[in-house]
């Protein structure tokens, strides 16, 4: 299991799920026109293509409904509700895809898509899937993704072990890594991290004879070498934990995932899935170092009311500026954010758009501030 220091740092990760699900709570929505530019497709395309958007699940330990009464801890989820989740989601119509399509479509490659897709991933590679999750799984006819760190596989008792993983592989769920010992990114060269990403790809592809692409980052976090090291390292793409889902044109690299965690509600599960994210290209690559009074600038739709955006900083994802100061020119879409009061680590820009009609769009971007870079030098 993690460490004390561990469970606090995973912690914070927990505060960007939460966070996104109580802002977008009371605002009004974009319109009909703000869709389309939003995704990126005209209309006429957009009818064609009935899916706007993938959402991905990220699941963590289940539990059975004893121990979950017993230990309250957000990354445990108990099995009944991860039952009635299951069964929402067959009830509304989602088939699961393979993170094959989910790269075809977020890439803009041409792809068979079923009409309500979505991917469940799990992260730790902890024995609960085969335990509890696996089954329900199947019984819906939905595969997984499980993101194992090889450093814990077969460890203990609480760790799935190889022969887990083949026999999860022989049910169709796909097996990738989540680095090799799930350490905080955020203060590693680019040569720890190659060495931690290669690792894992060449353990996890020995022992189990399948082609390892993607990474979920250790405490959804990382830093401005981390994507070159995943290059480097021969992956594909990686997942964050923030709200939101993955659209055409999104950088592969920083793919959104919904965390489900323990305490939520069915309704807050749901509003999580549906809730679309903001396309934004940043300026400044995500996991960068930005000092205080730094200006961030970002590409995010066109023709927006400069009213309806909302900028929040967040300060180690919990003390959050929600009264951020920036810009935003109509005509091209550039929006620049001006950095204040970093105290911590990490630095959330995250931009919300609400619009007349049907819903709020958010996304949020993650740099480092100054204190992990003297760390770094
Ligand atoms: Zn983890």
């Amino acid at each position: 299991m993690l460490s004390t220091k561990k469970y606090y740092t995973l912690i914070f990760a927990y505060f960007i799920g939460f966070v996104g699900v109580t802002l977008y709570n009371g605002t009004n929505t974009l319109d009909n026109t703000t869709y389309a530019i939003s995704d990126g497709i005209s209309s006429k395309r957009a009818k064609a293509e009935p899916v706007s958007g993938i959402p991905v699940l990220a699941y963590h330990q289940i539990v059975s409904d004893t121990w979950a009464a017993q230990k309250n801890n957000f990354y445990t989820l108990d099995v009944g509700t991860f039952r009635s989740q299951m069964e929402w989601l067959t009830k509304e119509g989602y088939t699961t895809i393979k993170l094959d399509t989910l790269y075809a479509y977020v890439t803009g490659k041409k792809t068979e898509l079923p009409e309500k897709p979505i991917v469940i991933t799990f992260d730790d590679g902890t024995k609960g899937f085969t335990r509890h999750a696996s089954e329900i799984l199947e019984k819906h006819k939905f595969t997984a993704v499980l993101f194992i760190f090889p450093n814990a596989t077969g460890k203990d008792r609480n760790y799935l072990n190889w022969e887990d993983l083949k026999k999860a592989l022989n049910k169709g769920h796909e097996i990738e890594t989540h680095s090799f010992t799930h350490p905080l990114l955020t203060k590693m060269s680019l040569k720890t991290q190659t060495a931690e990403f290669t690792k894992a790809k060449k353990l996890a592809q020995e022992k189990l004879g399948v082609n390892v692409k993607w990474m979920a980052y250790p405490f959804g976090t990382f830093n401005k070498h981390t994507t070159q090291a995943l290059k480097d390292s021969g992956y594909t793409g990686a997942f964050t934990v923030y709200v939101g889902d993955n659209q055409r044109g999104q950088n592969p690299f920083f793919l959104n995932r919904y965390l489900v965690l323990h305490g939520q509600t069915l309704e807050t599960f749901a509003a999580k899935i549906r809730q679309k994210s903001l396309p934004v290209k940043p300026a400044l690559e995500p996991g960068s170092f930005v000092t205080e009074d730094s200006e961030i600038v970002f590409e995010i739709p066109k023709g927006l009311i400069k009213e309806n955006i909302r900028v929040e900083v967040g300060k180690e994802f919990i003390r959050r500026n929600k009264n951020t100061n920036f810009s935003y020119e109509e005509k091209s879409g550039k929006l620049t954010v001006k950095v204040k009061n970093i105290y911590g680590t990490y630095v959330n820009v995250t931009i919300v758009v609400s619009g007349k009609n049907s819903e709020t769009r958010r996304s949020t971007i993650l740099y480092i501030g100054k204190r992990v870079w003297k760390q770094l030098k």
